[in-house]
């Protein structure tokens, strides 16, 4: 039976719920193990805690680290900063930068606030996601390559990413966006992305671009092309959502993080904005909590070394 989903609803009950580090650990155990915890090599599930926070089985005597395959592993600083930086990055509309995060929160170096963003944000995709459904708009844009140009000058589209947008569009809101950055927009790219990130039956507009025509021959999606062309509309008028979540994402990108984003990570930031945006109609801050943890715990951690590899 899948248990109740247990978290901080606002700031005051996160402070109140995380008052030592041992509370910390014992959340993490539950957000890990929600059903029971089972030894892997026995699988008895009579245990006992360790000083060092590990698991210690009492029928066979092996242990396990509770933070051992998740982005907390090897973590020499204490979890209530970790529990803090998590709130403070989802509970802010427009995230946390390396920037800020390394002046108030104290951290020594630059880099390791920049490891620690990005090891949550490998925590900010889940695979096998659910697909978009109802009306969805499609169109490709251009992001990243210095967005501001402060650094590189000159900098055109070609230096830039081309990325796919998929937004679900209910009357005049957008409900959740999907991203995918391709090396081209014709039909090999354009197509199979729609395939993965749209439930059949959907309604998928778009405006026209040859790359996608295939879609005219489909019968498991209702396709409907806004070519601007003799429309006497902007591009925006046509695709008003979608051109919207492109703004919305170079406003993110430009505010939050001025810009520096090097091409390299720019799909960990699309998950992030997506992380956050999909779910901006959340009652409670303290859900994106709770979803973030309960993947944290389930993705194995990255590396300075690794994610700059
Ligand atoms: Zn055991």
């Amino acid at each position: 039976m899948e248990k109740e989903e247990k978290y901080p609803r606002d700031f005051q009950e996160f402070l109140a719920q995380f008052d030592t580090e041992q509370a910390c650990w014992q959340y993490l155990i539950e957000m890990r193990w929600p059903s029971e915890y089972v030894c892997p090599h026995c699988q008895s599930s009579q245990y006992w805690l360790t000083a060092k926070h590990k698991i210690h089985c009492s029928n066979c005597q092996k242990e396990l680290s509770i933070t051992s395959g998740t982005i907390f592993q090897e973590t020499k600083k204490p979890l209530l900063l970790w529990f803090h930086i998590m709130w403070w990055v989802v509970a802010q509309k427009t995230g946390a930068s390396a920037h800020n995060l390394t002046d108030f929160m104290g951290f020594g170096s630059y880099e390791t606030a920049w490891t620690w963003l990005h090891k949550l944000r490998r925590a900010m995709i889940r695979t096998g996601r659910e697909k978009l459904s109802g009306t969805i708009e499609v169109d490709e844009t251009y992001i990243g390559g210095n967005e501001t140009g402060t650094e590189n000058r000159g900098r055109g589209a070609e230096d830039k990413l081309l990325v796919v947008v998929a937004v679900e569009c209910i009357g005049k809101q957008i409900a959740r966006v999907r991203f995918k950055i391709i090396s081209d927009a014709t039909a090999e790219n354009l197509i199979p992305f729609i395939e993965e990130t749209i439930e059949s039956g959907s309604t998928v507009i778009t405006d026209g671009w040859k790359g996608y025509a295939p879609m005219c021959k489909r019968d498991d999606f209702q396709y409907v092309a806004k070519p601007i062309a003799n429309s006497g509309k902007k591009a925006h008028e046509l695709l008003p959502h979608v051109h919207l979540v492109d703004s919305l994402v170079k406003r993110w990108i430009n505010g939050t993080h001025q810009g520096r984003i090097s091409d390299k990570h720019l799909e960990y930031y699309l998950d992030e904005f997506a992380f956050r945006f999909n779910r901006k109609m959340s009652t409670y801050r303290g859900k994106l909590f709770y979803r973030l943890m309960q993947q944290a715990v389930n993705t194995l951690p990255v590396t300075y070394k690794e994610i700059t590899k």
